[in-house]
């Protein structure tokens, strides 16, 4: 019988014509860049290649060639880095199945419990009168995910007993939840069914945890409701669909999630043809999200009061063996403590914060020169320790399982640049993992987005410390601005610290067009209203009528201001990410080509924000005198640097 590894390489080996990619494009019409990207990606596939870098500029279409290549390969799982992105991949190619979190959908026992004025939550203290406060009625907190009895998953062989109605295949466990085999490949509109017999047994099993089962506590009219028609979980039914779908989309740190879970239990994550990982550039950030930690004393007070994080005798240099002897302790404090606790909300966030402390500890045991203190935070009056951030500084061999998920690879994202620093970082070997590089040139005329160096001031944190260059760099925005006083814009800060002397210094004519994301400030009473969320900010931004501009250092991805939204943008200073934290620092100080690919990185995606399409224009401001000399030095995309003026 074939193995895997033959099979793969049977599968590997499979000869493409161009004429399938194209007839496999989901859009009517196909640019002559994207054909030609499709020519050279299918060129790569027959010579052999295994992994696809695709650097495309902001605006190309890379996702009706991800598509066409998946849906030409046969199936495929699309990473993406933000929701809007996935909302808008599902909203263009509707077949590709959206896979979301737990945290995203109500646990369906919960919400009977709700329905008949049942529900308790010990951790926020809320009633079925207060719900609107309690974040605990989602499926991260679903009574299955706490070994409750009747909850839990048991699949068993009934043996025509007559529990089932005969079914041979029998799952146990909450009613509501959902199995691969309920979904039969290739109709996705499959309604998962179950017998009379199984929904009268399921979560109404007579046990000491009653008061748990909610079946046999609803009221006559939710109860009759709910024994109408089988109704799924919508966690796993959206789960198991994306599993069996030929095509679905997840964002990175779920998929991240279920690949780790798929490392004991290949069934949480089946193999598919194509891995495509959009934004690519991000892989390493959200890798390290995933692995990484943070303890922090507020959460630990919840389930061992009361925990002193502060009897932390340990600093930034002490060796990793003493932090994963301080980590196992731990563990175990909380452990003996969740058979105690009163909440299960708050049981369940002990054992899932248990599981990834373990993880980490595992890590930090095979590799300690990997792992450093990211972050000791202390309370600013008392000094004493509040918060502890562990992180890895290599994460390649974590990514790597990720490139070995599916046959083929292809990863896409407007900045790329170094091809061969971003491979080294997550852990591709050109050659040996047949990498191929394939750029795209921008057809966005270079007239329509020009980026003026404007030479105001070397930036850095002493000279940006000056009343004088303050002022300097307030006076150069109060000219941009007033120049484009009928026209939208946005300013990228690299700081807080940077919008609050912006924010002082302008005239208050322009000082009144600004829009801050996080902290607005009210020059009245001096109070600043953090209660707005990102989304409120932009849809201020976007329903006003007036010349608005936004101004933020967290702005410079994932934001599109397209149009009428950005005429002007400006840069403050080149984005250099902060030394100050330490994981950056020792990462800089490790690979300085590292530290300038990040910041090149960023000053394309920033730039990017305000022309979105063809016929999209908007002007881009740089203050920072240091920025002819960074591109100059570096590695940036020719349509880049065909915009930069006065630079050669
Ligand atoms: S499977 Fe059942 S208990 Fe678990 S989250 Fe879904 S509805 Fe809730």
């Amino acid at each position: 019988m074939i193995g895997t590894e033959e099979l793969n390489q049977v599968r590997q080996s499979r000869q493409f014509t161009l004429q399938e990619f194209t007839s496999n494009f989901p859009f009517k019409h196909i640019r002559p860049r994207q054909l030609d990207i499709l020519r050279k990606i299918c060129e790569a596939f027959n010579q052999g290649y295994k992994t696809i870098v695709l650097e495309a500029p902001t605006g190309f279409g890379k996702s009706p060639v991800a598509v066409a290549v998946g849906k030409t390969l046969g199936s495929s799982y699309i990473c993406s880095a933000t929701k809007d992105l996935q909302t808008q991949y599902a909203r263009d190619f509707p077949f590709i199945q959206t896979v979301k979190g737990m945290s995203e959908f109500p646990c369906l026992v919960k919400d009977d419990l709700i329905s008949s004025e049942l529900f308790r939550c010990s951790k926020c203290g809320s009633d079925d009168q207060s719900m609107t406060e309690c974040f605990h009625t989602t499926t991260l907190y679903g009574p299955c995910r706490q070994d409750r009895q009747g909850y839990t998953h048991d699949h068993k062989q009934c043996l025509h007993s007559g529990r089932c109605g005969g079914h041979c295949n029998f799952h146990e466990g909450c009613r509501y939840r959902t199995f691969v085999d309920d979904y039969a490949l290739p109709s996705l509109n499959l309604t998962p069914e179950r017998s009379q017999e199984y929904l009268e047994y399921s979560t109404n099993t007579t046990n000491s945890l009653r008061g748990w089962l909610h079946l046999a506590n609803l009221t006559p009219d939710v109860l009759y409701q709910r024994k109408q028609k089988f109704v799924s979980c919508p966690y796993y039914d959206q789960l198991n669909k994306g599993k069996v779908a030929k095509h679905s989309i997840f964002n990175y740190a779920n998929f991240l999630l279920l690949l780790r879970i798929s490392q004991a239990s290949p069934s949480a994550l089946p193999s598919k043809e194509l891995l495509i990982l959009d934004e690519g550039h991000q892989i390493e950030t959200q890798t390290v999200g995933r692995v990484s930690i943070s303890i922090s004393k507020r959460i630990l007070q919840q389930y061992i009061a009361p925990y002193k994080l502060e009897q932390v005798s340990y600093g930034y240099d002490d060796s990793m063996d003493k932090w994963i002897v301080f980590l196992g302790t731990l563990v175990k404090q909380i452990d003996d403590a969740i058979p105690d606790m009163k909440s299960e909300e708050i049981a369940q966030d002990a054992k899932d914060d248990v599981e990834r402390i373990n993880s980490v500890i595992e890590n930090m045991k095979s590799n300690p020169k990997n792992w450093i203190v990211s972050n000791i935070t202390r309370d600013s009056v008392s000094n004493k320790v509040t918060k502890l951030e562990f992180k890895p500084l290599d994460i390649s061999s974590h990514c790597r399982k990720l490139f070995e998920k599916c046959i083929y690879n292809l990863i896409m994202s407007a900045t790329i640049l170094d091809v061969n620093t971003f491979c080294r970082n997550i852990g591709l070997d050109k050659e040996k993992d047949k990498v191929k590089f394939i750029q795209a040139s921008s057809d966005f005329p270079p007239e329509n987005r020009p980026i003026y160096p404007l030479n105001t001031a070397y930036l850095n944190y002493q000279s940006l410390q000056s009343k004088t260059t303050q002022q300097t760099i307030a006076n150069a925005i109060d000219k941009i601005m007033s120049k484009h006083k009928d026209e939208k814009g946005i300013i990228h800060t690299t700081s807080y610290a940077q919008l609050e002397f912006i924010e002082k210094f302008l005239s208050l004519k322009n000082r009144r067009r600004l829009i801050s994301t996080e902290q607005k400030k009210s020059y009245n009473n001096k109070s600043r209203d953090r209660s707005r969320s990102r989304d409120q900010v932009l849809v201020e931004h976007f329903e006003s009528t007036k010349p608005t501009v936004l101004i933020s250092p967290s702005l410079h991805t994932g934001l599109d201001l397209k149009d009428d939204y950005a005429r002007f943008q400006i840069l403050v200073k080149v984005p250099y990410p902060s030394k100050g934290d330490r994981w950056t620092d020792t990462k800089r100080q490790q690979d300085p080509s590292w530290y300038n690919w990040q910041t090149a990185l960023r000053l394309v995606q920033t730039c990017g924000r305000s022309i979105r399409s063809q016929d999209d224009w908007a002007i881009t401001y740089v203050l920072d005198s240091a920025f002819s000399q960074f591109v100059r030095n570096n590695r940036l995309p020719n349509w880049f640097m065909e915009a930069v003026q006065g630079v050669t």
